[in-house]
């Protein structure tokens, strides 16, 4: 019998559901609400490489060489994301277990979620809310003035299915929008009307800076201070991607410094971030746990294809999305 090992019990029942077709599903119980940690114990993952023939996992399940060191009758791990930064891919391929993702099916809930951090900083919306529940007096002449975004230059960058889906929100708000990638989109820039631009110049140019690219050893650290203190004084500067790909050390620094008008992060270096972190400190900084993906559809969609990944793999079928 196919042994599937899922890292939680808390994901939608369509997944447990779905991979019941083709296996007995062993899933991990927190025995505390999954989102007061990030991941399970390493000891769990180590035991599950060790017994079963899949894994379905997700963010912030560490799937290093040393949990796949102990892989016996390992032949695929899910990942209930896009993100693999989490698995240690090429140590997988060599040992000949597949990796899957689910692409595709969040890329509009977690561009949705972009727009709305970067709506909350140009407009102050967080702020709004504190000064209201603390009873603080306002003139509402004057009060929180924040910015437009129509006629602003927003730089994505990063420019795949998400840093896409964000440039297509961005231009209904008219807003002038670049881009960065590794690899130059001429059929994206020609179809949206969007600009490349080397990623110091879009940094030194851009009203909006928004991070959607993956993290892998050549972007950790991407946004280093070198390229914080290139930034555009009074930018906003966002992050919906990893958190390694900021150095946050640099992002701190260009706040205190006043380079930056603001930040909003979904995601960060440590997760969850510690309780009273330095970013904590600042009311320009708007900060939500990694909910990128976090709408009920969404979720759905995404435990359905990892599921339907690891179906087909044991039938003998190409899963629907391998990480190559
Ligand atoms: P995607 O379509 O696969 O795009 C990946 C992006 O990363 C592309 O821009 C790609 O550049 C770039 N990239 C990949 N490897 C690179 C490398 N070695 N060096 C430089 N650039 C590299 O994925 P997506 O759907 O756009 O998602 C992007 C990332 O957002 C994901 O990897 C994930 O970590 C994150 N994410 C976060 C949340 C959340 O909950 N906050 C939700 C969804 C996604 P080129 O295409 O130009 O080569």
């Amino acid at each position: 019998m196919v042994c599937i090992f899922v890292s939680r019990d808390t994901f939608p029942e369509v997944l447990y559901r779905k991979l019941s077709e083709v296996g007995l599903v062993k899933a991990y119980n927190f025995g505390k609400p999954a989102w007061l940690t990030v991941g399970i114990p390493k000891e769990e993952l180590k035991r599950a490489a060790a017994e079963c023939d899949a894994m379905v996992v997700f963010v912030g399940d560490i799937v290093d060489s040393e949990v796949l060191s102990h892989a016996k009758n390992l032949k695929i791990i899910s990942t209930v994301s896009v993100g693999y930064d989490h698995i240690d891919v090429a140590e997988a391929k060599r040992r000949g277990i597949v990796v899957t993702n689910t692409p595709e099916v969040l890329v509009d809930a977690t561009a949705d979620l972009a727009i709305g951090l970067l709506l909350a900083l140009a407009r102050r919306i967080v702020e709004g809310d504190r000064l209201i529940r603390e009873g603080r007096a306002y003139d509402v002449w004057g009060a929180l003035m924040g910015s437009d975004i129509k006629g602003k230059r927003a730089g994505i960058v990063g420019l795949g299915n998400l840093g896409t889906a964000i440039a297509k929100r961005l231009l209904a708000f008219g807003a002038e929008v670049v881009y960065w990638s590794r690899t130059r989109k001429p059929q994206v820039e020609f179809a949206l009307g969007i600009k490349y631009l080397p990623l110091d110049e879009l940094l030194a140019t851009s009203d909006f800076v928004i991070v959607s690219i993956a993290l892998t050893p050549e972007t950790r650290h991407l946004m280093s201070w070198e390229k914080f203190s290139k930034m555009k004084r009074g930018a906003y500067f966002i992050n919906v991607a990893r958190g390694a790909v900021v150095d946050t050390e640099a992002l701190v620094r260009a706040l205190r410094e006043g380079i930056l008008a603001g930040a909003a992060l979904d995601v960060y270096e440590e997760e969850p971030l510690p309780h009273a972190h330095e970013l904590t400190k600042f009311p320009n900084v708007v900060l939500t746990p990694h909910i990128g993906s976090a709408a009920v559809e969404t979720r759905a969609k995404m435990a359905e294809v990892a599921a339907e990944n690891v179906v087909r793999f044991f039938r003998g079928q190409r899963p629907l999305y391998v990480v190559e």
